[in-house]
């Protein structure tokens, strides 16, 4: 099957959204050659006036790697009578789109369930050849209607809704109705209530009252009747989809224990992500997902060529067991690389504490792909995902690495969402995200903002101060909060809510935050002592912002109250989480 993703069209303005809505009128132009050129526009029209037709247009779209549409649906709701009308599903004509109209038709099903709607009501054409005469579209009809069997959906039967409008005009759609499995009775009242609803709104300029009042007053079974089962055994289990907005997408990088830097002191170790593991889990809101696969690309886009390059060649050079620190750094002339690679490990770092080893590679390489797994998983429809990963990343810059970091796992998914509209960075861990800020300084489509132990004292040292805003359009969208080196809890919370209020006002697309657990009591690297408490009321803070959330596993190194101090941080996430329609 093709890969696909499918993401929701936020707005019409972006450049990336306008290309894909064209994509999607190219579509339906070939699957509904009799919709004219003004009914297509006036989907703009709708998206952005739902006042005026009295329903919101939701657009989906699938597309692969390369941003090429291959179907898409239009989904209305009408929230005073709370309903969905699917207006529009289609896929691309041709071999690569086998599995998209599914996807795409359990994507809208876990929409129209998080709006808490009665269900969804469509129109499809019979699949009766009695009532038509042209029968070369029988065959396609009832694979279409018993692809919504499936799923419990089927016409709504003893009504006049299959009236043509037109005298003489024949094989009119039946009104087919899925109720996402909720085994609802719906009675003669509210069907009536939506079937005027549905030809008032949608065919505002087709119906005529006499036939709407009509069609109306055939509506005589109470609850009203759906047909039998045609195509599937009646007690063959339905369908469902899962609720994927509810729970919380966990990509764990399963090769972060082959970077084990066996010296004494090294802090960054495997047991990290056992500690947290163990404790989330007791949750039971997260859904493990499986990390996917990205090319090298996406992590040049934010690093150096050059220094990729440098960090896999060395590490593939590295015998078993040999770690390389840095101990030269070119500060006298750094335009000539040295040519002794362990020379040259100076060239790339910050410090002289984060080594190279054979195995760092590929652990920072598959750190990478569960970020970018948890931030294309946030455009298939979830709300909040979590790399839970190691190696960190939120130190490593465009050209080099540093504070056990190689690559910046969390500007790298950044880039990648980048695509999709604005995004905010917000950086909790203890020390500064000094790689997120050097990454997009000088951008305004990134706002970044980290609160940390003021550099004068913490590391990195050199970066994090308060007078650093970013340069030239990315000026003021860098935003440092650098605090003392003693903070309690409540007076910690009242920057974490500065600092939200900031994204909020930003209406970025997603937010991905790099969570760093370092700023709890007795964290070997820090100087604050936030308790497990403290973390569940930043976590509730965190849980009130309403856009699509992906959290990267950042640092913390107090073994004993990580996984705990995680634990109620996600409880208070989940205590407090609103789930926004946009
Ligand atoms: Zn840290």
């Amino acid at each position: 099957m093709a890969i696909f993703k499918i993401r929701k069209i936020s707005d019409t303005y972006l450049p990336s959204n306008i290309a894909s809505i064209n994509q999607v009128f190219k579509i339906l132009r070939i699957h509904f050659p009799t919709v004219s050129e003004g009914k297509i526009k006036e989907i703009l029209d709708q998206k952005n006036d739902p006042q005026k037709y009295k329903f919101s247009t939701n657009i989906f779209i699938a597309e692969d790697g390369k941003y090429n549409v291959k179907g898409f649906s239009i989904l209305f709701y009408m929230p005073d009578k709370n309903f969905c009308f699917l207006d529009y599903i289609a896929v691309k004509p041709g071999r690569t789109s086998s599995g998209v109209g599914g996807a795409i038709y359990e994507r809208i099903r876990e929409e129209a369930q998080m709006l808490k709607s009665i269900g969804i009501f469509m129109e499809c054409l019979p699949d009766d050849d009695k009532i038509c005469a042209d029968k070369s579209k029988i065959k396609q009809n009832k694979s279409r209607l018993a692809f919504y069997e499936r799923y419990g959906a089927r016409p709504i039967v003893g009504t006049k809704y299959e009236t043509s409008v037109t005298p003489g005009d024949d094989c009119e759609p039946y009104l087919v109705f899925d109720d996402l499995g909720n085994d609802i009775r719906l009675s003669s009242h509210q069907a009536k209530k939506i079937i005027r609803a549905i030809l008032e709104r949608k065919y505002h300029d087709y119906c005529p009252e006499h036939y709407i009042k009509e069609v109306v007053a055939s509506v005589k079974d109470d609850p009203i009747k759906l047909r039998e089962y045609k195509y599937y055994a009646k007690d063959r289990p339905i369908l469902k989809n899962y609720a994927i907005r509810e729970e919380i997408a966990l990509i764990i990088n399963d090769k972060h224990d082959i970077h084990h830097i066996k010296e004494v002191g090294y802090i960054e170790s495997p047991v990290r992500i056992r500690s947290i593991l163990k404790e989330i889990e007791k949750l039971n809101a997260f859904k493990i997902k499986p990390s996917r696969g990205y090319p090298d690309k996406y992590i040049t886009q934010v690093h150096n060529l050059k220094y990729f390059n440098y960090f896999k060649t060395v590490c593939d050079k590295l015998p078993e067991g040999k770690s390389i620190y840095p101990y030269v750094f070119p500060v006298r002339n750094v335009t000539r690389p040295p040519s002794d690679y362990s020379v040259l490990a100076g060239y790339y770092c910050i410090d002289t504490f984060t080594p190279i080893n054979k195995s760092a590679f590929l652990a920072a390489r598959s750190g990478v792909n569960c970020a970018l797994t948890g931030a294309e998983l946030l455009l298939e429809g979830y709300h909040t995902a979590y790399a839970l990963v190691r190696p960190p990343g939120h130190h490593a810059e465009s050209d080099v690495f540093g504070g056990f970091c190689y690559f910046n796992n969390a500007s790298i998914a950044v880039k990648f969402l980048l695509k999709y509209g604005k995004i905010a960075i917000l950086d909790i861990d203890y020390h500064h995200g000094n790689g997120h800020q050097q990454i997009f300084y000088d951008s305004k489509e990134v706002l970044t903002i980290s609160i940390h132990g003021n550099p004068s004292f913490a590391y990195p040292y050199f970066t994090g101060f308060a007078d650093e805003k970013g340069e030239g359009s990315g000026l003021n969208y860098n935003v440092n909060i650098p605090l003392k080196k003693s903070i309690s809890g409540v007076e910690y919370i009242r920057y974490l809510k500065k600092a939200i209020k900031k994204i909020i006002e930003f209406r970025p697309e997603y937010l991905i935050v790099s969570l760093g657990l370092d700023t709890a009591k007795g964290d070997p690297t820090g100087t604050w002592s936030l308790n497990a408490n403290d973390f569940r009321n930043n976590g509730s803070e965190l849980g009130k912002i309403p856009f699509p959330i992906l959290f990267v596993q950042e640092g913390g190194y107090k073994n004993r109250t990580l996984g705990i101090n995680a634990r109620t941080f996600f409880e208070g996430y989940l205590s407090t989480r609103v789930i926004k329609n946009n």
